[in-house]
């Protein structure tokens, strides 16, 4: 695979190792101890997943917006999501539901066998692709659909990441979810705080863990082209 960092618009001070190093160092003392996110969020250039005017600020820990009312969500809830998804061990099939801007695809692509993303907005998708493309991650599929019917053809996954906030769990997810697979989903009505659920599908059975309060954009019915 070609380096992310062959990639990097060199000469920018903003993208030079040692700012993105800086991040990483902030990831650990707020608690991230896997190496092989801190790894994946090493190698991937946060910067081409952000508008050009906002690449600056790309390696703050903080969510940016990403236009059609969307943002990329903060490194450290896509390490933390990431961690506790691959807590038990390593995973095969990962559907995610909310592409945006791709990057949690592709920190994603880096640490799983196969990844599964759904978007249902059109542009997003398109330029999520583009990115990964020239990332040269390859392991990853998309679909533009509503995230809330999951992607029936191709389950059960091992693991399913849901990056917008749910009312409740989605049935459809739930159904999914392979013997033993993890789902990582953010769960609060409108306006509420919301709270990232750990849900675990056992023998018999679905197990829940409240992880943290959390505020994500909206998971919305429909689709948009
Ligand atoms: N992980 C993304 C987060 C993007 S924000 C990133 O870091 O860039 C959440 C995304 O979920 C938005 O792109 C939004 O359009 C999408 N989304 C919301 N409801 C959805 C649904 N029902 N199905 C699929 N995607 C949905």
């Amino acid at each position: 695979m070609r380096e992310p960092e062959d990639l990097m618009r060199h000469g920018i001070g903003f993208t030079s190792q040692r700012t993105r190093e800086r991040l990483i160092q902030r990831l650990i003392e707020e608690g991230i101890k896997d190496q092989r996110v801190l790894e994946a969020l090493r190698n991937i250039p946060r910067h081409m997943f952000v508008d050009e005017a906002l690449s600056h600020r790309a390696y703050e820990d903080t969510a940016l917006p990403i236009g059609n009312n969307q943002t990329i969500s903060q490194p450290f809830m896509v390490a933390y999501m990431s961690e506790v998804l691959l807590e038990d061990g390593p995973l095969d099939k990962v559907l995610e539901i909310g592409t945006g801007s791709g990057y949690q695809t592709a920190v994603l692509s880096r640490l799983v066998e196969r990844v599964f993303s759904v978007e249902r907005i059109k542009p997003l998708q398109d330029r999520a692709k583009e990115r990964l493309v020239e990332l040269n991650l390859r392991n990853q599929v998309f679909r533009w659909g509503d995230g809330f019917e999951g992607w029936p053809a191709l389950a059960p996954y091992n693991g399913i990441i849901v990056t917008a906030g749910a009312p409740e769990v989605p049935q459809a997810l739930l159904d999914q979810l392979a013997p033993g697979g993890r789902m990582v989903i953010p769960v609060g009505a409108s306006g509420e705080t919301q709270q990232l659920l750990l849900i675990v599908r056992e023998e018999q059975g679905f197990s829940r863990r409240k992880l943290c309060d959390v505020r994500f954009v909206p998971l919305l019915n429909g689709t948009l082209s």
